[in-house]
């Protein structure tokens, strides 16, 4: 089980290499403004952290949008009703679904799929171009940067949920997940050039989970860490 100092350990071997360690947060679930929802949103603002936020668009709220003031909070879109059926209706489902978010949030929503469950069928993957999407995010590390011509992956890699008990993993766990994975990156047994995801769900944290998210924040950029906006990970709309 790993430790802050841990953590700082590894940041400092990516200095030493002369390499920069990047980061990204992803939160999944969003539907409309919440407590929990206003707790992330001042979390990114106040460490002025760029989040993405995977929104769920057939149950998307035109106030959410409203909500969104900070500019750095991009919209990411989960699936369409977090549901899934056969290929044919998802294809035209993810269309919709994109339709509605650009509709609802304009340049703020970006043509990448966070699939519900993080469970993608990989004859979907390939159709995704041909519904304009650019990008895709999933969980764990990537086998590669392209699963599909003019598709770009980047996945998320530390879930702070148990999801079995329905709460925060802890500190060790969670410091587990992205020094393993920092770890991987550096010695070339995972993408190197995949930015390590932290991957929140606003809806079912309790106050250790966003301490630990905020501690988390700073302790990257001490170590000299960067926080990754989406456009810097699947490219500009
Ligand atoms: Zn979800």
């Amino acid at each position: 089980m790993s430790s802050w100092a841990a953590l700082a350990a590894e940041l400092s071997r990516w200095r030493v290499d002369g390499r920069l360690p990047t980061f990204w947060w992803r939160d999944d679930d969003a539907t409309g403004p919440s407590r929990a929802l206003d707790r992330l949103l001042s979390i990114a603002a106040g460490l002025r952290a760029p989040v993405a936020l995977a929104v769920i668009p057939a149950a998307a709220e035109a106030v959410l949008a409203e909500r969104l003031d900070d500019a750095r909070v991009a919209v990411l879109q989960h699936g369409y009703a977090h549901a899934n059926h056969a290929l044919a209706a998802m294809l035209a489902e993810l269309a919709d679904g994109a339709r509605r978010l650009a509709e609802l949030f304009g340049q703020r929503s970006r043509p990448v799929l966070v699939p519900p469950w993080n469970r993608i069928d990989p004859a979907l993957v390939a159709m995704l171009p041909g519904i304009a999407f650019a990008g895709l995010s999933t969980y764990r590390a990537r086998a590669g940067a392209s699963p599909a011509f003019g598709l770009t992956l980047v996945n998320s890699h530390v879930d702070i949920v148990d999801w079995r008990a329905r709460r925060f993993c802890g500190e060790a766990a969670a410091l587990t997940l992205a020094v393993d994975h920092l770890a991987a990156r550096r010695t070339r047994r995972a993408d190197a050039d995949e930015a390590t995801g932290l991957l929140t769900h606003h809806a079912v944290h309790e106050p250790a989970a966003w301490r630990f998210v905020e501690r988390l924040i700073a302790a990257v950029r001490t170590g000299g860490g960067r926080w990754l906006a989406a456009e810097e990970l699947f490219g500009q709309r």
